[in-house]
């Protein structure tokens, strides 16, 4: 199908693109890699008068360290975070992450930042920005403010992002020895999107699980932390039988979607599944027993 007609804008700098977005108001979409807007735009499930481009932009497509965290700027592609040495050496849950998603066109032209706006309950980064405990910057023409990845993600397709606001920069942990990442996920065969995916950070500490986060998508209309798993684990010493114990609560109190793809009950039954799976490994890698 053909997209209903726009404006097209291509910003040269944050600033244009943040007073095209206060003149146009709700009448407009930023694009990034367009990989879900266009999409919805040929099925007319979004008819934007004005399209901002933020392609044309300099300055938000990097990975960089500081201060022990990795700053990585929203137009950074999937590519770009599959393939980032920083990345892979520093933060390598990420780069895993990247490389689970969908096709090689996809990772080349979708962005960091366009998939954590669009909060697709099924896009595969908000399980590892979770576990990650990520924090977000968002630019306005009022000003710049910070969430953590915890608040971020507000419903299906709903996300802390005020009107006005373009997401800039994710900064994500320098992870350290002893700590272990992992993620696992089922994927919709046709899309790669995920049926079920989670992400596993765990750290430890004298052979106990001192400190641990697991971030799960695909499962309910939005991402979340698997709170139960993780006070299951939390001080305990990490064994096959307690994973896969605590792994038995990965869809507790969540309501979980059913669609063409899978029912609840099959969601639920594989969320337990790929968090065992993402803890086995996450805990191997803290071990140094498995790359
Ligand atoms: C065939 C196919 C397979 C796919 N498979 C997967 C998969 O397996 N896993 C997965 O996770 N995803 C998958 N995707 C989605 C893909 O990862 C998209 O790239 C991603 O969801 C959106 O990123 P984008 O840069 O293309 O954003 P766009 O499509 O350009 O934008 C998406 C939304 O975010 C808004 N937006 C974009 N950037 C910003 C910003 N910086 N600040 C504020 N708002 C912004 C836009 O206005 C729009 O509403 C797939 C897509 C396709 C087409």
């Amino acid at each position: 199908m053909i997209p209903a007609p726009f404006e097209y804008h291509a910003p040269k700098s944050l600033e244009e693109a943040l007073r095209l977005l206060d003149r146009h108001g709700d009448e407009a979409k930023l694009l990034a890699g367009g990989h879900s807007l266009l999409p919805m735009m040929k099925l007319r499930l979004a008819a934007p008068r004005f399209v901002i481009d933020l392609g044309r932009l300099k300055g938000l497509d990097y990975i960089r360290e500081e201060q022990g965290m990795i700053a990585i700027g929203a137009m950074t592609t999937h590519a770009e975070i599959e393939n980032s040495s920083l990345l892979r050496a520093k933060c390598p849950l990420l780069s895993e992450t990247a490389a689970a998603i969908g096709d090689v066109q996809v990772r080349n032209r979708g962005t960091l930042g366009g998939s954590l706006a669009h909060a697709d309950p099924a896009a595969d980064y908000p399980a590892s920005i979770l576990a990650l405990e990520a924090q977000m910057t968002m630019n306005s023409s009022m000003g710049v403010r910070a969430v953590d990845a915890a608040e971020f993600f507000l419903d299906m397709l709903t996300t802390q992002l005020r009107p006005g606001e373009i997401l800039t920069e994710i900064r994500v942990p320098a992870l350290g020895k002893g700590t272990g990442a992992a993620y696992c996920k089922l994927s919709q065969p046709a899309s790669g999107y995920a049926v079920v995916g989670v992400a596993a950070r765990v750290t430890l500490a004298a052979g106990k699980l001192a400190q641990i986060a697991v971030g799960v998508t695909g499962v309910g209309p939005k991402a979340y932390r698997a709170v139960n798993v993780e006070d299951a684990l939390r001080g305990k010493k990490a064994s096959e039988k307690l994973l896969a114990e605590a792994a038995r609560h990965a869809a507790r109190g969540v309501e979980a979607l059913a669609d063409l793809h899978a029912s609840a009950g099959y969601r639920s039954e594989m969320a337990a599944v790929f968090t065992r799976r993402a803890l086995e490994r996450a805990v191997a890698r803290a071990a140094g027993t498995k790359a």
